[in-house]
């Protein structure tokens, strides 16, 4: 029996990125007919480009995977870049997805859209209960307008979109560059080179008291695959994640052992902590996804993580 996949044309953006390359691969391994746009091609911050590129690669299903994205710090320094970059493509993507009727657009979000000071959880319904973190508007807001964007879309094109609200993602061939990683490949490099430099301690930003929740980049790609053929709600975003929390302080300590390197952490606490909570609800994706959770746990996934960092460190730590 010829699965979902068999044969449909696929566009994915960023599909040379840290997310984009494992849906690559993953949707190539279901026998999808798969394009990727690069940057020296089709600059997707213009319209005219977007247009091109769709009409020169029809496709069934796009994946907007592009992003101009980073951790605390890059919010921090390129704030502006940060904003520009990923609001334009985002909109101007999906006027061109109308103007060629895409017959489904999904638009990949991030749990930085959600309020930044809210209790518990994040629900679905919760997307507009309140202001970004202050840390992450610049980024949050500009996906945010994406589910805005898909709503009216839907209303008066009848264009088909969802819009996956990611969590934290982590593994190989994610950003290792100090100035823009997120917390765990920052981890990951910070010990490995202490391992290697034989430094006594590794200096971890914050009080190590905000709780993230982390999903390994394979499972997020198998959950964003499973949305795009059984989720079809344009007016309702979906979250992907795991729904679990962990502090920084307890991944820290989770890094420091399967690294196998002992390190004493020093917590620089002129650094930001951030949103205090950033997790997931995950129940509509369970029952969306038919039951599907992230079978990777974050040992064992931290575990790959340091594997791959280590024989491909030269690789990683040039790239962006
Ligand atoms: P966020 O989830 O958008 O806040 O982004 P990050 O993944 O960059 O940061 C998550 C948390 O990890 C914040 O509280 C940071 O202060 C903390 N953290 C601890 N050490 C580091 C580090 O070396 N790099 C980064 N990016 N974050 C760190």
């Amino acid at each position: 029996m010829k699965g979902f996949w068999a044969e449909k044309r696929v566009t994915v953006t960023g599909g040379a990125g840290f997310l984009g390359q494992h849906l690559v691969n993953r949707l190539k391994s279901l026998g999808a007919e798969v394009y990727v746009p690069r940057q020296r091609e089709y600059n997707l911050t213009t319209l005219d480009a977007c247009l091109k590129c769709l009409l020169e690669h029809p496709c069934d299903i796009l994946f907007h995977a592009a992003a101009y994205y980073g951790g605390i710090g890059i919010n921090v320094t390129e704030p502006a870049k940060l904003y520009y970059s990923n609001l334009v493509m985002g909109a101007n993507l999906m006027e061109a997805a109308r103007l060629v009727n895409l017959k489904k657009f999904v638009a990949i979000g991030t749990a930085c859209s959600y309020p930044g000071y809210l209790e518990g959880h994040l629900k679905e319904e919760d997307l507009w209960a309140g202001p970004c973190h202050a840390s992450v508007v610049n980024y949050g807001l500009t996906k945010k307008m994406m589910a805005v964007q898909a709503q009216a879309y839907k209303r008066q094109y009848g264009l088909d979109s969802i819009h996956l609200i990611l969590t934290n993602l982590y593994g190989p061939g994610d950003s290792y560059n100090p100035d823009r990683s997120h917390v765990v490949a920052a981890l990951v490099r910070k010990w490995v080179e202490a391992e290697m430099a034989k430094t006594p301690s590794v200096e971890v930003w914050g009080t190590g008291k905000p709780v993230r929740e982390f999903i390994y980049v394979e499972d997020c790609a198998d959950a964003i695959i499973l949305a795009a053929e059984k989720y079809n709600d344009s007016a309702v975003p979906l979250n992907i994640g795991t729904g679990i929390g962990t502090t920084i302080r307890e991944l820290a300590e989770t890094v420091n052992e399967v690294s196998g390197y002992q390190g004493k952490m020093v917590w620089n606490t002129d650094k930001p902590d951030g949103a205090m909570l950033k997790v997931l609800d995950v129940t509509r994706m369970k029952k969306e996804l038919d039951g599907w959770v992230p079978p990777t746990d974050l040992k064992a996934g931290l575990a790959k993580t340091v594997a791959w960092y280590r024989a491909n460190k030269a690789e990683a730590d040039t790239k962006w």
